[in-house]
């Protein structure tokens, strides 16, 4: 685990460091409350803080109401406040700003190890919880939901100048594959789409059905299309086991641009008519989307 201890003592934070790294936890520790503060902000893999409230500059209890508006409940992180007063008050005030737990002033270490393990425990299962929450059961790629929450991310973290193309895959004449060679196999030519995206495509994401959509940051959407084509190519070469005889899948593809100062719902409405242009056009086949029409400055 990776604990943040947060202490104006130099000498306390020693002590519990000690202790925490002895039983393998990777430990920071922060006298500045809003140092530790931008640390915990930007640094994804800490699991645990374990803070004092009497802290400068950000006094303790709204130390750990930022945290816990920051981090939302999508990153787990549990907060653990340490005071030597054992008020009710105290106590409940602490829980009431966003810390988990409470221990008293100066921390034994039995109940240190065992509020840890506690705080395992909870992380982990937030984690799963987390992670079911955002996957595809069945490919175990992102699901439509994520994607989008992904997607925003993505645009967020690249410069507006960059660029970010999108990509709706469907699998040509699913149905019939359904039908022919019944229902299991669908879902094995729908996991087996999903991997040879996965093999090119940086993200992956199962809208629903037969379809998907892939992201490519970074590249436009000609050197996207380019490796839609790759996964095209892919995707028919591979020799499905159909009972009886082997059969082929193919899928169609619309690529558009994602441009920064657009939604990212027209960019996909965009791509979704590639996409039946493609499909028009006789399907096994990448179409890149119009582009958007420049409004006037
Ligand atoms: P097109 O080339 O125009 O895309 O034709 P299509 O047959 O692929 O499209 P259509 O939308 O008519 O059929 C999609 C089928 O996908 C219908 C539905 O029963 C099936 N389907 C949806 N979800 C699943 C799933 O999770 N597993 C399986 N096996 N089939 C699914
Ligand atoms: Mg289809
Ligand atoms: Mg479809």
């Amino acid at each position: 685990m990776h604990v943040v201890i947060i202490d104006p003592s130099r000498v306390v934070q020693q002590k519990l460091a000690i202790e925490l790294e002895a039983t393998g936890c990777y430990v920071d520790c922060f006298s500045a409350s809003d140092l530790a503060l931008q640390y915990i902000e930007s640094t994804r893999s800490v699991d645990v803080v374990l803070t004092s409230l009497e802290l400068e500059p950000i006094p303790g209890l709204e130390l750990c109401w930022n945290l816990r508006t920051f981090v939302g409940d999508k990153r787990p992180l549990h907060i653990i406040v340490m005071s030597s007063n054992t008020s009710e008050r105290a106590l409940a005030e602490a829980l009431d700003c966003g810390a988990d737990d409470f221990t008293v002033k100066p921390v034994r270490r039995e109940e240190l190890m065992a509020r840890l393990r506690a705080a395992n425990r909870i992380i982990t299962m937030q984690r799963q919880l987390v992670e079911q929450a955002q996957t595809d059961y069945l490919t175990g790629v992102l699901n439509r939901r994520a994607f989008l929450a992904t997607m925003e991310e993505k645009r967020r973290e690249l410069d507006a100048s960059d660029n970010l193309a999108l990509c709706l895959l469907d699998i040509d004449r699913f149905k019939s594959i359904n039908d022919t060679y019944g229902h299991d196999v669908g879902d094995l030519v729908i996991k087996t789409v999903a991997r040879i995206a996965g093999e090119e495509a940086p993200v992956v994401a199962r809208l629903g059905g037969e379809e998907f959509a892939l992201a490519f940051p970074i590249l436009d959407a000609d050197q996207a299309a380019h490796w839609c084509d790759v996964i095209r190519q892919n995707i028919a070469a591979h020799e499905f086991d159909g009972g009886s005889a082997p059969f082929h899948a193919s899928c169609s593809f619309g690529v558009s641009a994602w441009t920064a100062n657009e939604p990212l719902s027209l960019a996909l409405q965009r791509a979704d008519k590639a996409l039946m242009s493609a499909k028009q056009d006789g399907r096994n086949r990448v179409q890149i989307a119009e582009k958007p029409e420049l409004v006037a400055a």
